[in-house]
């Protein structure tokens, strides 16, 4: 079961590009080997009362476009899905030029210093109001509900757009790549239980805030084959992770240099920080053992139980 991930994606940086009733999005030009073309952020509603979905990174163009978008609008909330660098330092601009409040779950989980892979954590945010999973916002027209999604960090949530059974699915699900899962912010245990829920869930389309819509039109599949797909890959990488322990104990960066054989180097080290999620998970679950009992680290060597 392949991952049908979407590469394609039409748009123009500054230009709001209307993509249903309720939703529109408008991308900052951050492109880079984390965030596909950029941070999508999406606006929801019409009118005198819209909601603004991850307003992005410390740019002011960004935020500068997005209001050229909303002339003769008012923004009444902002919502964050989770505290990187490339979905939430830009609350602070759009508040500063609308009034809006911020919603989100928390403020950044690590301190300042901790190891950062991909866009590292915006220290920086604190929220107007914390959400918990359930709570449900109402604007002009939309109605959202919380939903917590730790994995990809622990602060995660996805937002669920009644009226069009959308979800924001932020970066725990993204249409064109698989997601970083980095400890300790990243937990992969955490990870398998929040895709877990998506499952029995009625979403007709993801919004990732990287890349275009996932849904039957963009994928031939449901949002939830999607989420399905993401599941199996990720319990091929441990099969993956089984088989390079068959020959004996392995570090890390042998594991990775087999498993990884097919992507560039520079993207090794992100690699490294998943394999270590996963080696976390199953040295929970007893399906491997740290060598010498110690713990499991970037640095150890593993084995098979
Ligand atoms: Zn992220």
């Amino acid at each position: 079961m392949s991952i049908p991930f979407i590469k394609e994606l039409q748009f123009a940086y500054g230009t709001v590009s209307g993509l249903s009733p309720l939703v529109r999005r408008v991308i900052a030009q951050n492109p880079s080997a984390f965030t596909f073309h950029g941070t999508g952020t999406y606006i929801l509603g019409h009118g005198d009362g819209v909601a603004v979905i991850d307003p992005g990174p410390d740019d002011p163009a960004h935020v500068e476009a997005l209001l050229d978008n909303l002339r003769d609008e008012t923004v009444s909330h902002i919502l964050v899905t989770h505290t990187h660098r490339d979905h939430s330092p830009g609350a602070a601009l759009l508040k500063a030029r609308t009034g809006a409040q911020t919603w989100a779950f928390g403020p950044h989980p690590q301190p300042k210093g901790s190891l950062a892979v991909e866009e590292g954590g915006d220290h920086d945010f604190m929220p107007d109001h914390l959400l918990q999973d359930g709570e449900v916002l109402q604007g002009k027209g939309w109605t959202v509900s919380a939903l917590h999604t730790p994995g990809h960090i622990s602060n995660h949530l996805c937002f669920a757009l009644h009226e069009e059974k959308a979800l924001f699915s932020g970066d725990h699900v993204m249409g064109w790549s698989t997601t970083v899962i980095s400890p300790p912010d990243g937990s992969m245990a955490d990870y398998y239980a929040s895709l877990n829920r998506l499952l029995p869930r009625d979403d007709v389309r993801y919004y990732p805030t990287h890349g275009a819509p996932i849904d039957a039109m963009n994928t031939g599949h449901s949002p939830q084959h999607f989420a399905r797909a993401l599941i199996k890959h990720r319990q091929g990488r441990e099969a993956q992770i089984m088989d390079c322990l068959k020959a004996g104990p392995q570090t890390i960066p042998q594991m990775v240099g087999a498993m990884y054989a097919d992507i560039p180097k520079y993207l090794h080290p992100a690699a490294a920080r998943s394999v270590l999620a996963h080696l976390i998970h199953m040295a929970e679950d007893g399906r491997v053992k740290v060598e010498d009992g110690g713990a499991a680290d970037e640095a150890a060597v593993y084995r098979r139980d």
